[in-house]
């Protein structure tokens, strides 16, 4: 699976609600898994695999959580706010501070279709939030204030012009 980066279309569209739970949709969570760990990221949406459609994967790698591949996902709580740091497979090269919810409540299925509902917080609320936003078009630069963005833009034109002259 090839990871989409800044500036591909798919990363700024609203994704579809997934309506069939069949096995198509569970060979796409695999290869969602496999390309995740290969990249070593701790989440990967849809979008960022070309994939217009509602749900993403993820693996923080701590011991209270397993790995999950969660489908039409719905924060429905939010509490508290806490600062950390951010990447993301589909910026390579970024991070940066955002500002995120420090507890939450989320709804939504897993890959039969079964209704989840998932508490979380510090790492794994940032994971949620982060792709939960990836389904909206949102990315994490658009979350750091407006000098920062501009520096992380700056610095990732850089490192195309790089990766171009390679
Ligand atoms: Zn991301």
């Amino acid at each position: 699976m090839e990871i989409r980066l800044l500036g591909d279309p798919v990363l700024r569209q609203r994704a579809e609600p997934v309506e069939v739970f069949d096995d198509e949709l569970r060979q796409l969570a695999q290869d969602m898994f496999d390309a995740m760990y290969e990249n070593e990221g701790i989440g990967l949406a849809g979008p960022q695999v070309g994939v217009g459609k509602r749900l993403f994967v993820m693996d923080i790698r701590d011991e209270e959580s397993e790995p999950r591949a969660v489908v039409n996902p719905v924060v429905i709580e939010e509490e508290g706010a806490e600062r950390g740091e951010e990447g993301c497979l589909s910026l390579p090269g970024l991070v940066g501070v955002v500002e995120r919810s420090k507890r939450i409540v989320m709804e939504g299925q897993d890959l039969e279709g079964s209704p989840i509902r998932i508490e979380a917080s510090d790492l794994l609320a940032r994971c949620i939030l982060h792709e939960t936003d990836h389904l909206d078009g949102v990315l994490f630069i658009d979350r750091v204030s407006p000098i920062k963005r501009k520096l992380l833009l700056s610095k990732w034109k850089k490192l195309q012009r790089e990766a171009a002259t390679r």
